[in-house]
């Protein structure tokens, strides 16, 4: 069982796309374990993107993710990581292939729509920003036998 993080970036929030981009990540099944509307503060994004520090593309990226509200969402179940990574999508919307998220409503790098863990190990770095162990839900999907055999 994984748990993967999800962050639904300022430009799905102002381009009104939350309840489309929240609807896929629901029919893949994953659980929903956490969900949150909130400003991402500079700290939280200098901690998030700390691996990309050194990179061209830091400021703006951080610039970017605090400009205005997000989602953050922690979904669970089997091979969360790569599943959501799928459909997430090519990080160049151009390089995304139809059918995913970047692929079907992006067309810039710098306004790539979604951000989602890219290992377990991230994943759990990343959740421990944005949560507390206190605000994961514990409960059972009634549908979970008929997702998950
Ligand atoms: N990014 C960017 N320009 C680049 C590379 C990355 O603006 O040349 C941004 C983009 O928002 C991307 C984020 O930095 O989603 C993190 O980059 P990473 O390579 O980790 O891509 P991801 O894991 O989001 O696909
Ligand atoms: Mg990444």
């Amino acid at each position: 069982m994984e748990r993967e993080f999800i962050l639904l970036k300022p430009d799905t929030v102002q381009r009104g796309l939350v309840g489309e981009i929240i609807k896929r990540i629901e029919n893949t099944g994953l659980k929903l374990v956490a969900m949150k509307f909130l400003q991402v503060t500079q700290d939280m994004a200098e901690k998030h993107y700390a691996v990309h520090k050194e990179r061209p593309f830091y400021p703006s990226l951080v610039k970017y993710i605090t400009s205005a509200p997000t989602v953050a969402m922690v979904v669970e179940g089997p091979n969360a990581v790569a599943k959501t990574r799928n459909i997430v999508g090519a990080t160049h919307p151009k390089d995304a292939t139809p059918g995913t998220i970047r692929g079907d409503f992006g067309i810039d790098i710098g306004r790539n729509l979604i951000h989602a863990s890219d290992s377990v190990e991230n994943a759990t770095y990343e959740i421990g920003i944005y949560f507390t162990e206190e605000e994961m839900v514990s409960w059972d999907p009634i549908r979970q036998p008929w997702v998950v055999e």
